[in-house]
Parts: structure tokens; sequence; C-alpha cells
């Protein structure tokens, strides 16, 4: 089973270093949008000719020849990536935007297998194409010394608000062994509580996200006063950006080690497969739920169910929080009620509720074997999860 995940270090390098990184980020956003553009003007070519044009513009363009020709290629198809996203959703009914594949201004750059050079030690990265950006050390790699180097599948470089980082996509197939724990659970997620398990453990939205935001909020007031175009403008521009950065990195790291503690220790996961993107439209709610990063934490929660081996099933939401979860009336209660009392005598808490219903939903689905889903997509692209978030 192929597994990916990231690995990320800072770079340190040279003011004129980092010039040259951009000149790199510059080009393979040129491949890439022209490739968008000969499928715009063409509309028949398919991924094959994609990857033709990036050797007729490296013969064309003297700058396009000087990155490493895995990473046009690998700029080739993530135009082809977004051409074929669009297919997709066009040949879907159900999606209602379809993503018409747009020129983009390009933050990172990405090498395959070469192009570059690790060190021995693995503590830094040497680019050895046509641009010559030279030797950079890595803050944060000590990681990568566990791997083997061709267990490293791409590494990206991509600039952020507070320097440039590289990321290493690792190809992980060794599972992590882990004994089976007997016991299963079950996710409620809501406002008040991050989420509630089918034993009434809560777990708490964390605190200083919401601080962070409030942050945000004054940076981004900040700025708004600050002349178009002037220096202070640009250094508030600046602030805010790394204060994005640092909120996005709590989040992660949040939704991360929860989601590894609740799988390590369970042999089953259940949670909800909530529309957030639904929710979000809601605005009074959008900002906690965004807040709360359930998204990421389910996408982790299903990444560890994969490294660790067990079992991980989103169900579908339909009536969880109504449903009495001892005899299955409906009792409907409002957003303000937090306890379901049903007139079986079955009283609990609205959300530890829930839980069991959807625990019960999981157990049902996994009978039938409906679970498949999750565990056969076989790998989760961690590197697309990251890049769409980066
Ligand atoms: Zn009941």
């Amino acid at each position: 089973m192929l597994v990916l995940f990231v690995l990320e270090a800072k770079l340190r390098g040279s003011t004129k270093q980092f010039a040259i990184i951009d000149e790199m980020i510059r080009t393979a956003g040129f491949v890439r949008n022209s490739c968008i553009r000969h499928w715009m003007d063409n509309r028949d070519v398919g991924q094959y000719d994609l990857s033709a044009l990036c050797a007729v513009l490296a013969r064309e363009y003297e700058w396009a020849k000087k990155l490493n020709s895995q990473a046009r290629q690998a700029s080739a198809e993530r135009a082809w990536q977004s051409i074929k996203r669009f297919y997709d959703n066009c040949k879907n009914p159900s999606v209602k935007k379809k993503g018409y594949p747009k020129f983009k201004k390009s933050r990172s750059v990405e090498y395959k297998t070469t192009g570059y050079k690790l060190s021995e030690d693995r503590q830094s990265i040497t680019f050895i194409d046509g641009f010559k950006a030279g030797s950079f050390r890595m803050i944060g790699a000590f990681n990568l010394k566990y791997y083997q180097l061709e267990q490293i599948k791409r590494v990206r470089v991509v600039r952020r608000a507070d320097g440039y980082y590289a990321q290493f996509c690792i190809d992980h197939d060794r599972l992590e062994e882990v004994k089976p724990t007997e016991q299963i659970i079950a996710l409620d997620v809501g406002l008040m509580h991050f989420y509630t398990d089918n034993r009434g453990n809560k777990v708490d939205n964390p605190r200083h996200l919401k601080k962070s935001e409030k942050a945000l909020k004054r940076l981004g007031r900040r700025v708004s006063r600050k002349v178009k175009g002037s220096k202070k403008r640009r250094k508030a521009i600046n602030k805010l950006g790394r204060k994005h950065l640092k909120v996005s990195r709590q989040r992660k790291d949040f939704a991360v080690k929860l989601a590894r503690c609740v799988v390590k220790s369970n042999d089953l996961v259940v949670f909800e497969a909530l529309k957030v993107r639904n929710m979000v439209k809601h605005r009074h709610l959008a900002k906690s739920i965004s807040d709360a990063a359930w998204r990421q934490f389910f996408e982790w929660l299903e990444y560890y169910g994969i490294v660790f081996g067990k079992i991980v099933i989103a169900v579908p939401p339909q009536y969880t929080s109504t449903e009495c979860s001892l005899c299955h009336r409906i009792v409907k209660k409002s957003l303000s009620e937090r306890t379901h009392a049903c007139e079986c005598g079955c009283i609990l808490d609205r959300d530890e509720n829930a839980s069991r219903n959807l625990l019960a939903k999981g157990l049902e689905l996994l009978s039938r074997g409906g679970h498949s889903r999750i565990n056969a997509q076989g790998h989760l692209n961690l590197c697309q999860i990251s890049e769409s978030k980066a």
C-alpha cells in the first residue's frame, strides 16, 4: 500500500540564492501556464502532448531549459491535473462549479528524483540544474535520515511569507506495527466541543485558535489603514501573512496530534462525513467551523487509519442528532437544547446520543462492507492536501 506523506524543512541560504529560487518558481509557473494556454488553443491535447510541449519550451527559451527536465515535467503534470479535474467535474452533474483551468501565479517548484542532491547527513540540499541555486542548509530536516533516498519521490520548494521551504514527499509503505486495543470510538463533532465520543468524553475546541483569529482581524485592519503601495503597507501585509501561517500551523498541529492519538488508541473509528462546505455558508457558524479544522482532522484520521492499519469509517450525515440511540424514535430539538430526552426514558447529553447513533451506523456500514471506500483508496496524497493548504 502506498502512503505518501510530507516532511518539511526551512531553507537557509543567501538573498542571491533565494532570488534564483524565485526564478525557478517563475519558470515552473511559466511551464504550467504555457501548458494551459496550449490546451485552451488546441483543446484536444492530452497529457502526452503537454509533456512533449515541455521539450519545445526548453528549445525555445534559454531560461526554461535551465530548469531540470523532470521539474518541467512536474509542472506540466500540474497543468494536466487541473485540466483533468475540470473534465471530471464536467462529467459529474452534481458538481456545480466546474473549475475551468486558469492561469496561476506559481508559488512553488517541484523536482522529482533528479536536479538536486542531498548531503551525506541529509541536512542540506543542493540544486544542480541549470539555475545553479547551490546548497541550502535545512532547518527541521532531522527526520529525513530515517528514510532511504529512493523513498523520496518528490521535492517541492515553496515560497511562504516567512521564507522558503523544501517539502519532501516520502513514500512510506511500511505500516507502523500497532497492537489492537479492542476499543471502538465514534466522534460527533459540534460547535460546543471539538468532538464528543460515544462514551461521553469531550475534547474542547482549541482556544488558542480563537485568540489567533482575533489577532488576524486586528492585523487585517492594520493593512487596510495603510496607504496602498506604501512600504508600511507591504510590511503590514507580510506581518499578516506570517500570522496566517502561524494559525494554519497551529491548526494542523492540533489536527495531526489528536487524529494520531484517536486512531492509535482505537481499532475502529467512526465519524460523520459532515458537509463542511454547506455548513460554512451559514454565516454565524463559519468562523468556529473553519477554526475547529474538522476537515483537516478527518483527513488525518483517514491517513493514520492507513498507517496504523485501523478501520476509519465516515458515515453519511443522517438524523444522528435527532434519533434516539436507544429506541430510534425521532426526537426533534433546537440547537440550544443540550440534552436528549426521549419518552422511552433515554436521557443523554445531546452529542453523546449523536455519537452513539454514529457508532451504530458505522457498524452497520462495516457489516455491509461499505467502509471499503476509504481503505481501498490505498493512499492519501498528502502532497496535494498540503498543496491546497500551503
Ligand atoms: Zn428513545
